[in-house]
């Protein structure tokens, strides 16, 4: 499935990483001070990787509507927990986009 090719604008990474920007690369709802592109992840593990990747989450989960105030920058366990929170089955792969 592909569907979500469709729905996201062609500049979306640029509206994602404006959001994150925004927001210093820090959670909006643990405050975790996630990774910027660039920065030496080397001392990482990947699983700590994963975890300090920053994603942008739409509030009304529509990634149609990409005005500042839908968008919210969190990290993925955050992030995870608002889409557990709802009858929503994305998976946590597709979370990055969502
Ligand atoms: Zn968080
Ligand atoms: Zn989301």
């Amino acid at each position: 499935m592909t569907f979500t090719d469709s729905l996201y604008p062609d500049n979306w990474s640029e509206i994602a990483t404006s959001v994150k920007l925004e927001a210093q690369w820090c959670c909006h709802r643990c405050g975790l001070k996630c990774v910027a592109p660039g920065e030496d992840t080397s001392k990482l593990t990947i699983s700590k990787r994963r975890v300090y990747n920053l994603q942008v989450h739409h509030w009304n989960r529509n990634p149609r509507d990409n005005r500042k105030e839908n968008l919210v920058a969190l990290c993925s366990g955050c992030h995870l927990h608002y889409h557990r929170g709802g009858r929503s089955n994305v998976s946590p792969g597709q979370l990055s986009l969502w």
